[in-house]
């Protein structure tokens, strides 16, 4: 992974745990996704907290649900969190819903794709994967 890569996903992770301090206190799995659907996972996160706002001031949660682990599996977005409520379970699956239809490296549409590793890709960073299978294949990869 290139140092640019990680300094964004340190950032994303960063921003997520300062504007939402309550439920990404203890993210103990971890969160592990591509930059592709940052966005998604921000909007998911800001759906969840605008909801328990409004429950915790009526009285009717104790607190904010606590995310326990964001990640990547068979080309979906699997975002769990220790407790919460059929709103919060439907917000989930929409995201999740998106998520199986962007790119995960930079946000477009795309597809689920198949062959070795299933990841869910764009048009362009599927051929990008191809030809990065094939020098892998080649022996010429320097990864
Ligand atoms: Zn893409």
């Amino acid at each position: 992974m290139e140092n640019t890569e990680y300094d964004k996903f340190d950032e994303f992770e960063k921003g997520l745990k300062q504007k939402y301090p309550e439920m990404y206190r203890n993210v103990y799995c971890g969160i592990s996704i591509g930059e592709g659907w940052f966005q998604i996972v921000e909007d998911l996160s800001a759906t969840i907290h605008q909801h328990y706002k409004w429950q915790i001031q009526q009285g009717k949660a104790p607190g904010y649900p606590v995310v326990a682990q964001i990640k990547e599996k068979f080309g979906g977005l699997r975002f769990y969190v220790d407790a919460a409520d059929e709103y919060t379970y439907g917000a989930i699956s929409l995201a999740e819903m998106v998520a199986g239809r962007t790119c995960e490296v930079c946000g477009a549409p795309g597809t689920r794709r198949s062959g070795g590793w299933i990841r869910t890709l764009c048009d362009h960073h599927e051929s990008v994967r191809q030809s990065q299978m094939s020098k892998h294949y080649e022996g010429h990869t320097d990864e």
